[in-house]
């Protein structure tokens, strides 16, 4: 089973693809906990990224691009992955898409994590007293937000042409967006 789950900023994305992964048995790669990692243990990669994420800005794809396939070849990806938080750029869905059809694989589905935008931004901000984030405070969340939609929401469309997207509202309790969730991938992908 290979997934993507895409959302906005606040959206849930994290929690979701954390269950959804668990669900299908394949492991959840995120791009930002990657990051966020390296940050915290200040790796070479960690400090030329710290900057970035502090701005609410893209990493380079080539630098994303080089992480996701290295984690991809781990052998705990065999029986497929989540990805929460990459592709976000069109030039990272092709980067995606060639490196699957390499290997003779594809995706499953595409999950989008629908949420209203003032809504989001009362979660961040909620979330920034609780987890502490370093980039969820006004301005980065509104920039956050900004890019996100100029680069991210159009890639939808793509996913939408190849018949892969599966939409799903992320409005009410983590529990209830759960159980939407799974039932929708689950029609989506039963033979
Ligand atoms: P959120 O969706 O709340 O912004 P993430 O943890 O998914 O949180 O991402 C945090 C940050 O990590 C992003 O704002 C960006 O700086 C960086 N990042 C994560 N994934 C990517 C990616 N695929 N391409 C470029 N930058 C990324």
């Amino acid at each position: 089973m290979r997934l993507l789950i895409m959302g906005a900023p606040g959206a849930g994305k994290g929690t979701q693809a954390t269950a959804l992964a668990e669900r299908f048995g394949v492991p959840a790669i995120s791009t930002g906990d990657i990051f966020r990692h390296n940050i915290k243990n200040q790796t070479p990669l960690g400090v030329k990224v710290k900057s970035i994420l502090d701005a609410g800005e893209y990493v380079p794809d080539d630098v994303t691009e080089e992480i996701v396939a290295d984690r991809l070849a781990q052998p705990d990806c065999e029986p497929g992955f989540l990805l929460d938080g990459f592709p976000r750029t069109m030039h990272q869905v092709h980067f995606l898409d060639r490196y699957l059809a390499d290997r003779g694989e594809g995706l499953d589905a595409v999950v989008s994590l629908m949420v209203e935008p003032e809504a989001l931004v009362r979660r961040l901000l909620a979330r920034a007293e609780i987890e502490g984030r370093a980039d969820d405070n006004e301005d980065t969340i509104r920039r956050r937000m900004e890019v996100y939609a100029g680069q991210t929401a159009p890639l939808l469309f793509h996913y939408e042409n190849k018949g892969l997207l599966v939409d799903v509202d992320g409005t009410g309790s983590v529990d209830d967006v759960r159980a939407r969730m799974f039932s929708q991938v689950e029609a989506h992908v039963a033979p």
